[in-house]
């Protein structure tokens, strides 16, 4: 039985560890913090990841614990559609819908999957160092452990991709986002929907839909220097003044949330890097390509990287040749998420004529050339 060490417990970690497991593999998962807590409020859950999670067998647990959305829809200030898709089309071609979760509850989901003894919480990984027939970790309290393969999913600041050497720089995007989960309810024509609304100012928009039935997930991103700080007091006020052009149901929705709930994260990628792999030792996830989350991609791509990972190590008996056709086949699609989602932040930066011209442009495009993206997006890496 081939045997595994992740590092990290965020949602790639969980899902790698599940789909090994899965495929007889014998994994224990090693994550820094001393609880499993997954900050961020809700995320939605594209029609791939779900397919991954079928896979695993563990879709309807997740759609059960979420809200199915059967349209998106990006749209200006007065819900004008810029750019829709169409649930049904979705739903034929990829089984799907998307489904938007709590993240905690995602978390807590796929832990549930796991047998207790194979998560190791306070687990700082400090480095690895590898042989022909084996790779040790060395963690910040003194212990090691040694396994067939050792796999990255530590994120963006990922300390494994540090010590393979890969040169990379982060990307930061000019955009902040606020994410808050409130206890709200939308009208009832708008509750299977998901709206992303774009303003006419400069990075500023509003995303939002309902994540079960009380609750809304709502995000709003504004052009930033990155490194702000909000003054807790104050905050749901700015966000108001930020967002008086929108909506009454936004400013509804901004006033329902708990100011000390309001997480600010600036929104960073990195350009793809040619290598994701060494001897035994392979990066996943953000550790292997963080996207910025324009397109609501960068756990789904990770899910996609435990299933296409767990295939090849089932299927490959020499390690070292299994982590490399894993990169070999999830590596363009990741890079393209990655390079459209950092260009879909370049034209939300935009505004005045710059930004109409793009916007009647996205409004003109034909409904099979938005199909033919989606398309890219929602069919597994194979
Ligand atoms: C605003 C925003 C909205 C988003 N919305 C969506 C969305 O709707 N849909 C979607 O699919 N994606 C979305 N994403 C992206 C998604 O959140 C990430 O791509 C995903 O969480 C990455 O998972 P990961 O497991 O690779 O990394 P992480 O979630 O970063 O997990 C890494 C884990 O490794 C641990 N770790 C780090 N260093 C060490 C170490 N040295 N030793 C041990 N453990 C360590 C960390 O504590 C952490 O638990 C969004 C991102 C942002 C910022």
């Amino acid at each position: 039985m081939k045997k595994g060490i992740i590092v990290g417990g965020g949602i790639g970690g969980l899902t790698t560890a599940i789909a090994l497991r899965k495929a007889g593999m014998d994994v224990i998962v090693c994550e820094q913090a001393p609880a499993l807590r997954e900050a961020g409020a809700g995320i939605w859950m594209a029609p791939n990841a779900l397919q991954v999670l079928f896979e695993l067998g563990i879709a309807d647990n997740i759609i059960a614990a979420g809200k199915k959305l059967e349209k998106i829809s990006v749209v200006d200030l007065k819900y004008r559609p810029i750019s829709v898709i169409d649930g049904a089309w979705v739903r034929k071609n990829f089984y799907f819908d998307t489904v938007a979760i709590h993240r905690g509850v995602l978390q807590h989901l796929l832990a549930a999957q796991l047998p207790a003894d194979t998560i190791l919480l306070n687990k700082r990984f400090a480095g690895f160092r590898q042989d022909d027939r084996s790779v040790v970790a060395l963690f910040e309290d003194g212990t090691s452990l040694e396994a067939d393969f050792l796999i990255g999913a530590d994120g963006i600041h990922s300390v494994v991709r540090r010590q393979m050497q890969i040169e990379q720089q982060l990307r930061y995007s000019g955009q902040t986002c606020w994410r808050f989960i409130a206890d709200f309810s939308l009208p009832e024509s708008e509750k299977d929907l998901m709206y992303e609304i774009w303003s006419d100012q400069k990075g500023l928009r509003v995303g939002y839909s309902h994540i079960n039935d009380r609750q809304v997930y709502v995000y709003i991103t504004d052009e930033a220097l990155p490194g702000g700080k909000d003054q807790t007091e104050t905050l749901r006020d700015d966000l108001l003044e930020r967002c008086e052009a929108f909506p009454l149901l936004v400013r509804q929705m901004i006033n329902a949330a708990h100011p000390e709930s309001i997480i600010r994260s600036d929104l960073y990628d990195f350009p793809p890097i040619p290598r994701w792999t060494e001897g035994r030792v392979a990066l996943l996830g953000d550790a292997a390509h963080a996207t910025t989350p324009n397109l609501g991609q960068g756990a789904c791509q990770a899910m996609e990287d435990a299933l296409i990972l767990s295939r090849k190590l089932h299927f490959v008996a020499d390690i070292p040749t299994a982590l490399t056709e894993y990169q070999k086949t999830r590596w363009k699609k990741a890079a393209y998420i990655t390079n459209t989602s950092y260009q879909f932040a370049r034209v939300t930066n935009t505004t005045g004529l710059l930004r109409r011209i793009i916007t009647g442009m996205l409004r003109a495009t034909p409904a099979r050339v938005n199909e033919q993206q989606f398309e890219k997006i929602y069919t597994l890496s194979n």
